[in-house]
């Protein structure tokens, strides 16, 4: 967010009049989507300030990883009843930067991470234990694993869930041990900034530290020498943060974007599937990594299918205050939207519900069920990240699972039908790191189920042990359990070695009789 001068209009200054000063603008502004009025000025935070927060985040990182897990776990928990004492004040924090509804605010945002913090404080210290590995072959030998904290870990987090994308990761890397930088946002910087309060006030030094900016303050996290970056935000920006953390081999963990399909089986219970649908397409206005982009029904279905949709559509409230939905949350994104709606009619597609902004101040936009969609249009193709609904319609089921696979993304998705052994043979094909059967979306809320992508959409895991285990490093130790004065293959190397190792070998790996029984020849 610097400006910096015009050096063509630098030089056509007369000698005598003095250059314009450089203006360099240190701060941003973030709005209320729901009215556009203006929230607060924040402070853009240059390398240094960064490189300063991860100094101090390292500093802490001493005394925070020599801890016991059962210590760590007591004092999260603290911070978690510190945000159930600020309960209200997050709410309104978060619905403020990004439009929410206050409802979807405590559900998706604030009682997610509680649940989360509860996971990991009853079940993550198994998750972490030393396990002993057979030594093989080498029986004097002992092995095993331990997992240690890596050190310092860079949160960089999104707009669409401020508080759950921030704190999900910043809470576990803290469990695992490490200290934390979290660098949320510019759309949403208050609300990183009340993660940071969070922390201040259930006191425990320096472990987790905030940095507000754009861009460029990201990339100087990614380039300050933590020791692994989780990054949740588009596949655009995660293919730079990756680009830039490969300078120093930095370890990524990359959330990323979705184009989430629902395959509606023929068999499927109508009234669940359409009900499902609106919800999956529209809460939090279609802003959610894993809301459902693109709706796949078989033909015989379809038009039932479709009229039950329009009609929930229509029942929708969007207001600010209280309704199902609310404001978009991003500038920007609406232009996607609209682009990708006019993108899919102009090649054939007809907007059967909404198709446009409100008409009223703020980010607001009309839920939109489009049909007469194909796989040329951007709208089956491309994240739209907002509140539209293409629905296509499917010969059988075999063909809505080819039509789900065609995408470069793989992060949620769905399967409708009321016939089990369907339902499982589609889930185990669907190319997706999640899928729900009969549901979509909430399969994120069960803390103890990873959660990720395959293809563009995403490396690594949060939730479960792969979770707090993507923010450790695993060491392997061995021990010599029976300590004599040399080792077989050590030097001088014993003249019997080699007949000695060709007879075990076959006597282990053969798997026949007489492949195991087989003599030793000298030269064959
Ligand atoms: P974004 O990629 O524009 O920004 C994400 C974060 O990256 C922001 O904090 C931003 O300041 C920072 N950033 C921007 N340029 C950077 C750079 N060069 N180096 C380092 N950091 C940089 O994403 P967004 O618009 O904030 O969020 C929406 C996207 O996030 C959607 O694509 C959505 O699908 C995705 N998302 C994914 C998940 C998941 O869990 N897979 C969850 C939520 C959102």
């Amino acid at each position: 967010m610097s400006i910096t001068s015009d050096p063509k209009s630098a030089m056509s200054q007369s000698s005598t009049v003095p250059p314009e000063p450089i203006e360099v603008i240190e701060s941003f502004e973030t709005f209320d989507p729901r009215t556009g009025s203006l929230i607060a000025e924040i402070e853009q935070m240059s390398a240094a300030q960064v490189n300063k927060a991860v100094d101090r985040a390292r500093n802490a990182a001493v005394a925070w990883s020599s801890l016991t897990y059962k210590d760590r776990t007591r004092h999260l928990l603290k911070v978690r009843d510190q945000l159930l004492n600020s309960v209200e004040e997050l709410v309104d924090t978060i619905c403020a930067e990004t439009g929410k509804q206050r409802a979807e605010a405590v559900t998706t945002e604030l009682m997610a991470v509680c649940e989360t913090i509860g996971w990991y404080a009853k079940n993550g210290s198994r998750a972490l234990e030393s396990q002993s590995v057979s030594p093989g072959l080498m029986a004097h030998k002992k092995a095993w694993k331990r997992y240690e904290p890596l050190g310092v870990i860079g949160v960089i987090s999104p707009w669409n869930y401020p508080f759950t994308l921030s704190m999900t990761p910043v809470i576990t890397a803290l469990f695992a041990g490490n200290t934390v930088v979290l660098k949320p946002s510019e759309v949403t910087p208050t609300v990183g900034l009340a993660i940071g309060k969070l922390f201040e006030d259930a006191s425990w030094g320096d472990i987790v530290q905030v940095v507000t900016g754009g861009g460029e303050t990201g990339e100087a996290l990614v380039r300050s020498g933590v020791d692994k970056i989780c990054f949740t935000g588009s596949v655009r920006t995660g293919k730079r943060v990756m680009a830039a953390a490969a300078d120093s081999l930095t370890p990524v963990l990359l959330e990323l974007g979705g184009k989430d399909p629902m395959i509606v089986c023929a068999d499927a219970d109508l009234a669940r599937a359409s009900k499902g649908a609106v919800w999956g397409a529209f809460q939090n206005s279609g802003q959610t990594c894993m809301s459902v982009e693109r709706f796949y029904v078989e033909e015989s279905i379809f038009q039932p299918f479709l009229e039950r949709v329009l009609k929930e559509t229509a029942l929708i409230r969007q207001n600010a205050t209280g309704g199902d939905i609310g404001s978009m949350t991003f500038g920007p994104q609406i232009e996607i939207v609209e682009s990708h709606i006019a993108d899919a009619v102009s090649k054939g597609a007809r907007v059967v519900a909404g198709g446009k902004r409100l008409d009223q101040p703020g980010l607001w936009f009309e839920p939109t069920v489009l049909i007469d969609v194909d796989h040329t249009m951007s709208i089956m193709t491309e994240e739209t990240f907002g509140p539209v609904m293409p629905i296509m319609s499917v010969t059988d089921p075999e063909e809505g699972l080819r039509l789900a696979n065609d995408s470069i993304y793989g992060l949620n998705s769905s399967v409708w039908t009321s016939d089990h052994d369907l339902a499982i043979s589609i889930a185990n094909r669907l190319e997706a790191g999640n899928v729900c059967i009969n549901d979509c979306i909430v399969s994120y809320a069960i803390p103890g189920l990873p959660f990720g992508g395959v293809k563009q959409s995403g490396i690594g895991r949060v939730h479960g042990p792969e979770g707090l285990r993507e923010f450790s490093a695993v060491k392997s130790v061995m021990s010599t359990r029976v300590a004599t004065a040399r080792e077989l293959w050590w030097f001088p190397v014993p003249q019997a070695l080699e007949g000695l190792g060709i007879t075990s070998m076959r006597a282990r790996f053969g798997s026949t009789f007489s492949t195991r029984m087989k003599r030793y020849k000298k030269n064959g």
